[in-house]
């Protein structure tokens, strides 16, 4: 088991296998983002070698993510090869969902455990004009094949001010009618994201509760992160607030990130980490980097 100085038990990795993406969400990404070189990008083998590692002391959970995961070329083989290994009980992926459509038989056959969709409108062109591509619909019918399929699925929706908050309630009429979880995230100021307006989960949730009088928190958690879950009568799925900025989860937080560059972040809020890419390149070996990785974490 590894555990952080505040006796806080690391189990949650969310590794970043890509800075590429095929959107650019005007709160992430600028249009003209330069990426990062291939050979700075860590290699499949690479990864895989990190988490053998890491589930040797007790990482059980791993978050696939990016950029856009699923512009990486095989990423479905990177997910069986993390399925395999032993001491991983769940891989679980999020995605912009443009790709998911005609990824989802390999992505099941790769044996992923559940899927998070990121949306932030159900309109065509304010999708069009959030992320710079006319793709809403193949991302719905991307969430719809999934659905049908019955993996766990998540929509992530980042409330933004002025852009589609007008929407809400028709996220949350998709909680009623499917078994999902719709979960606002509250935008955090970094990097583009400081230019937007954050709405925070006290007003998500006023407005549930305006819609839904007789909605009721959910004691169980859905997940492996920080978010809070609500349902009411007659809901086939939940509501989740992940209140980034508003709340403070710090204490009960369970997770480390690996940057596709290789760098092991202790915090999303911190520079702090281990060079990781440095290690593996350099020789170490696996008692080195376990060795390096639990003291690094012990300074989370
Ligand atoms: N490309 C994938 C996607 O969009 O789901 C995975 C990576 S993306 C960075 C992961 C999530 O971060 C998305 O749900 C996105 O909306 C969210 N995100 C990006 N920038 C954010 C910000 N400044 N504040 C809050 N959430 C943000
Ligand atoms: Fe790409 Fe996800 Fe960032 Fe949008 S939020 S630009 S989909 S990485």
């Amino acid at each position: 088991m590894i555990t952080d100085h505040y006796n806080r038990n690391i189990d949650y990795i969310r590794i970043s296998i890509t800075d590429r993406c095929n959107l650019r969400c005007r709160y992430c990404m600028p249009e003209d983002i330069s990426f990062v070189g291939h050979d700075k990008i860590l290699r499949y083998e690479e990864i895989t070698r990190i988490v053998q590692i890491l589930a040797q002391r007790g990482i059980t959970k791993v978050k696939i993510t990016g950029g856009e995961p699923l512009v990486r070329h095989e990423c479905t083989d990177l997910i069986r090869e993390i399925k395999e290994i032993p001491g991983i009980e769940m891989v679980t992926l999020t995605t912009n969902g443009i790709l998911l459509q005609s990824m989802l038989p390999k992505l099941l056959e790769a044996g992923v455990d559940a899927v998070n969709v990121s949306l932030d409108t159900f309109q065509r062109a304010r999708y069009e004009h959030l992320t710079g591509k006319d793709a809403c619909e193949m991302v719905l019918a991307g969430i719809q094949d999934a659905y049908k399929s019955g993996i766990p699925l998540k929509l992530n929706c980042v409330p933004i001010e002025g852009e589609n908050t007008d929407e809400l309630s028709e996220f949350f009429s998709w909680a009623k009618r499917k078994q999902i979880a719709v979960r606002f995230i509250e935008m955090m100021p970094i990097g583009y994201g400081k230019t937007y307006k954050s709405v925070p989960s006290d007003e998500i949730l006023r407005q549930f509760f305006e819609a839904y009088p007789d909605a009721y928190r959910l004691e169980k958690s859905l997940g492996n992160g920080p978010a809070v879950y609500y349902s009411a009568p007659g809901f086939a799925g939940e509501i989740g607030v992940i209140g980034a900025i508003h709340e403070k989860f710090c204490n009960t937080c369970n997770r480390i990130r690996l940057t596709s560059e290789g760098f092991l972040k202790l915090c999303l809020y911190s520079g702090e980490g281990l060079d990781l890419r440095a290690m593996l390149r350099g020789g170490c070996s696996d008692e080195e980097i376990a060795e390096a990785v639990t003291n690094v974490i012990e300074r989370k």
